[in-house]
């Protein structure tokens, strides 16, 4: 088994991070595998080297190491795009609707209020119907998914072995409803869902044990999978670390990152306590 720890350098690490490191950590190791590391910055208005800095001292700190060359998605710009033009070519469009067009046009009257899905507004449509790019144009500023091309009955699963006690099932035509016609690609980089899938395929990931935040979009990822070609990698989904008030911790959560606690003389098996795992990485 092969898994991986794929934090943004946005902010610093707290003890949501700790934990999903140290549990992906953990078991890769417990079962022979290999943990390798992935830096996701693809939005380089937001990361910064002083984060991804101190992502490095904190996994060395918290006694995790990592396999192989770390992978950083700023560098892997061309990549992305090769797979908008290429295998995904036919299912993308150009959208040039900003946020706002899309809230306006997600609430117009007849529609009620706007649908929400993993990835925010349901997107409405707007620009799905206009002249397909060219190849050679893709990716124009942004792009989203296009579902129409696909078999609306096509029924899609991934293998869910923390979140639920099922096998997590859906149809092209549920999709649509519930998820809609994504962002893959923005301006000028690619969104998050592109990217972590050719990234967790290029790692050659097996296991991906990530917080239960992300289980909805999990569906993207086992569709983009689809569309590229890549068999569908086992999922755990684990349970989120909150705050005293139950709130799922944050960036902002500034005393909760792993470098207050250093600061403060906490140890590696203090952290480990803190999150609920054992105190020795078996
Ligand atoms: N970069 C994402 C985050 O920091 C993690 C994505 C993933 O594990 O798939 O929340």
């Amino acid at each position: 088994m092969r898994t991986r720890f794929a934090p943004s350098p946005t902010g610093p690490l707290h003890l949501g991070h700790a934990y999903s490191a140290l549990l992906a950590h953990d078991t890769a190791r417990a079962q022979g595998g290999s943990f390798v590391l992935r830096i996701e910055d693809l939005d380089q208005s937001r990361a910064r080297p002083e984060w991804e800095q101190l992502i490095y001292d904190d996994l060395a700190w918290l006694g995790i190491t990592w396999d192989g060359p770390v992978l950083r998605q700023s560098e892997r710009t061309d990549i992305y795009a090769t797979a908008l033009r290429g295998p995904l070519c036919d299912h993308v469009f150009a959208c040039h609707c900003n946020r706002r067009d899309v809230m306006a046009a997600a609430a117009a009257p007849q529609d009620g209020e706007p649908a929400f899905g993993p990835d925010g507004i349901i997107y409405p449509g707007t620009c799905a119907g206009l002249p397909a790019v060219a190849p050679s144009d893709i990716p124009t500023q942004n792009m989203r998914l296009r579902l129409d091309r696909l078999n609306p009955d096509l029924r899609l699963s991934f293998h869910e072995t923390c979140f639920t006690d099922h096998t997590p099932e859906f149809s092209v035509s549920e999709f649509q409803r519930d998820i809609g016609s994504v962002v893959l690609w923005r301006q000028h980089y690619a969104a998050y869902h592109l990217a972590c899938v050719i990234d967790d395929y290029a790692q050659g990931i097996t296991h991906i044990i990530r917080g239960a935040d992300l289980f909805e979009s999990t569906q993207i990822h086992v569709l983009l999978q689809h569309l590229l070609g890549y068999d569908t990698p086992t999922y755990c989904h684990h349970r989120l670390i909150t705050d005293e008030t139950g709130k799922r911790l944050a960036k902002r959560h500034d005393a909760k990152s792993i470098q207050a606690f250093r600061a403060q003389g906490a140890t590696p098996a203090d952290i480990r306590h803190m999150v609920g795992l054992p105190r020795i990485s078996t």
